[in-house]
């Protein structure tokens, strides 16, 4: 009661009223797919968590635009999400130790957690050269990865670069990156996007910390909650196309089917994602919403697979 009680004062102190708390995890609950009687449920796991697991973050081929969409996450705020729910023990973005200390900070956690934390994993892996495109303090990031992932008890690969190669692995790919499981052989949750919805990767945290399990995923180790129908079987713009009202507004099915993008190349029919419904910047918008045609970054070897982009499939 009182753990509750200092989590809405600290929640009131930065703005945040418990309605707009509220709202969130009314939004977050049904983001992952769970009836609303579990929103009480859901506003527990941050106002009072029973278990904060220990969390090892590792950063490989990538620009850190996913750890920037976690951190930029409007609610719950990156210190309620961060210190509240999980209890992060290595993070290179945002821990203050640098150099020895980071890497003292490392093992020591791997050493008092082991088999017990998440492994998050944001980027990809080179794996030509021994792996010699990419090291951190003289190690390999495959050398990094063999010894940090098994040893967790799961891993979430964050973006599309952890989880499938992403822009790294696009041709000609001269240090072989592949995403953490095809590189080193480890069964992973993955959240791809370039970036990915943060709500997405809450969403699978909480559903671990709710229900004591990472969520059902689909043939590609994608959350079915988040990744489960594609971008055009979502599209508000199809609406334009398939009500006849809007038809006869325009005039014609092919002046309605104007509003849709894909002549312009939108990838939406063979992409599996949330962005209709979950949208970013806190439910402002999406791209396609927004008049860009999707990209399909979401899929495997999207770069490859999509371009040129803004050309009809
Ligand atoms: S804009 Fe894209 S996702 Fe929307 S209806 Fe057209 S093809 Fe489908
Ligand atoms: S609309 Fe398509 S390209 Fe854009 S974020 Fe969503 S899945 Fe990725």
């Amino acid at each position: 009661m009182e753990q509750e009680k200092a989590f809405y004062q600290r929640l009131a102190e930065k703005g945040v009223s418990r309605r707009d708390f509220m709202k969130y995890c009314t939004f977050l609950t049904a983001t992952m797919g769970l009836s609303s009687s579990f929103v009480p449920k859901v506003a527990e796991v941050f106002a009072a968590p029973q278990q904060r697991p220990a969390v090892i973050w590792l950063h490989f081929g990538e620009c850190t635009g996913c750890s920037e969409s976690v951190l930029r996450s409007q609610y719950p705020y990156v210190d309620e999400l961060v210190l509240e729910i999980l209890s992060v023990e290595y993070h290179e973005t945002i821990m203050a130790a640098a150099g020895q200390q980071a890497e003292d900070q490392l093992h020591m956690a791997m050493k008092k957690y082991q088999g017990k934390y998440i492994c998050v994993v944001e980027g990809s892996i080179p794996t030509k050269f021994d792996g010699g495109y990419g090291k951190i303090a003289g190690r390999t990031f495959l050398e990094i990865a063999k010894e940090v992932v098994p040893n967790a008890l799961a891993t979430i690969a964050i973006g599309a670069c952890a989880c499938y190669g992403g822009v790294p692995a696009a041709k000609p790919n001269p240090g072989g990156y592949k995403g953490v499981s095809d590189a080193i052989g480890v069964q992973t949750v993955n959240i791809p996007g370039c970036p990915p919805n943060p709500v997405n990767f809450v969403g699978s945290v909480v559903n671990y910390l709710l229900l004591g399990k990472l969520p059902a995923v689909d043939d590609l180790g994608r959350p079915l909650f988040a990744y489960g129908k594609t971008i055009h079987d979502q599209c508000p713009r199809r609406a334009h196309f398939e009500n006849d009202e809007f038809v006869e507004e325009f005039g014609s099915e092919e002046a309605a089917m104007g509003y849709c993008l894909y002549k312009v190349g939108c990838r939406g029919p063979e992409t599996y994602n949330n962005c209709p419904i979950v949208k970013f910047n806190d439910g402002t918008s999406w791209p396609v919403e927004a008049g860009h045609p999707c990209l399909g970054c979401s899929e495997p070897n999207f770069w490859d697979r999509f371009t040129p982009f803004y050309e009809e499939l």
